[in-house]
């Protein structure tokens, strides 16, 4: 580390933005047409700008946070504590914040913007800055559930086709061993998983059961978010190794699935955890334990992309990532050049930050509220 960095924040910035999606996306609550979040740019005495993303949707389904909550929260309380103040380290936020219950996407995005101006004065890519090594990280794709088995073969083997190793499948009740046992029959030696978003319950055990002939790397997150015990039950009923998503939000939580036996495999997702630096943290600890982990994400803009890029570079992301190209859900995006696939894996950027340029057109363009903090 070069010298002694000191983050004296002089100006905090608020853009609400609406990105159109490509394609709309369709959840169990609403069907989105735009990426809703909240972009905060930080400015330093020397003027360096850091960005940070609120991942927060409108609606609170994911998890308590809401982009209007995170908005007041961000803009009364979180900022006020790094506006005109110096800061040594970007995770020291954490003792900062310790007052604030949960809140982990509005939290992530002052981390994010901290670690990207904190890596630019030492000159480094956040990559770097992180303790990344990896010069490329693989990606794989996430499909949603299809209308039918045939229609799901028909999507996988597009995928398959453009060179996708990795193929993760979301699955619901009734739509689920029989949509994955018509791929697997089709696709022998396809690295294949699935995705619940905590559909099933422990009474669904014998069902999941099934699953095991199918040769899934990892089902994940199949119970709730706050079912650790019901996750380690479960886990002792299974070949296939369980990954966790919505249930690791703190290395608290990743301690009592290491103790607990709840699962085999991690998806961070640097805003659900609130932050590159606690995210860092978890990978550290579950690859002590033997644990495996990837990066997720939450159809990020390319600011949150970026982020997500650099921690995946860390040593104990060992398996694909759900970090796509720009261009699957954006036709324009804030950052350039767009993240880019070459075959399915994205070159570690090199130039200090971030290691892309924000597109202060778009970022105007797509910006629908904005709000000086001084
Ligand atoms: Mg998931």
């Amino acid at each position: 580390m070069k010298g002694t960095v000191k983050l004296k924040i002089t100006e905090a910035k608020l853009y609400k933005v609406d990105l159109p999606l490509r394609n709309p996306f369709e959840t169990s609550f609403a069907r989105m047409k735009y990426k809703k979040c909240i972009i905060l740019e930080l400015i330093d005495d020397a003027g360096r700008s850091g960005f940070g993303e609120s991942s927060a949707f409108d609606i609170p389904f994911y998890n308590e946070e809401f982009r209007s909550g995170s908005w007041s929260l961000l803009k009364e309380q979180l900022l006020p504590q790094v506006v005109g103040k110096e800061i040594a380290h970007p995770d020291d936020i954490y003792k900062l914040f310790s007052g604030i219950r949960m809140n982990n996407m509005s939290k992530s995005a002052v981390n994010c913007a901290l670690w990207d101006l904190y890596a630019q004065q030492q000159q480094l890519n956040l990559s770097r800055a992180l303790g990344g090594t990896k010069t490329e990280i693989e990606t794989g794709v996430s499909i949603g559930v299809q209308a039918s088995p045939q229609k799901l073969v028909e999507v996988v083997n597009g995928y398959l086709n453009e060179g996708y190793r990795r193929i993760k499948m979301k699955i619901k009740p009734g739509k689920d061993y029989e949509y994955l046992a018509a791929v697997r029959s089709k696709f022998p030696d396809a690295m294949l998983m699935a995705d619940a978003n905590s559909a099933y319950r422990l009474a669904d055990a014998k069902l999941l059961q099934k699953l095991d002939d199918l040769d899934l790397i990892m089902i994940e997150q199949p119970l709730e978010p706050g079912d650790l015990l019901d996750h380690a039950h479960l886990q002792g009923m299974l070949k296939t190794s369980i990954c966790l998503d919505e249930s690791i939000t703190s290395l608290e939580d990743t301690r009592k699935m290491i103790e607990l036996k709840s699962g085999r495999i991690i998806n961070i997702k640097v805003a659900r955890v609130g932050g590159l630096g606690i995210a860092k943290k978890i990978q550290k600890l579950a690859s002590a334990n033997g644990i495996a982990c990837w990066c997720g994400g939450m159809l990020d803009s390319g600011i949150a992309r970026a982020a997500n890029v650099a921690v995946a570079t860390l040593p104990g992301y060992t398996l694909p990532n759900d970090i796509a190209a720009s261009g699957r859900y954006y036709d324009a995006d804030i950052i350039k050049p767009l993240v880019e696939l070459s075959g399915t894996y994205v070159k570690v950027p090199t130039q200090p930050g971030l290691g892309y340029q924000i597109d202060r057109e778009n970022l105007s363009r797509f910006t629908v509220a904005s709000q000086r903090i001084k």
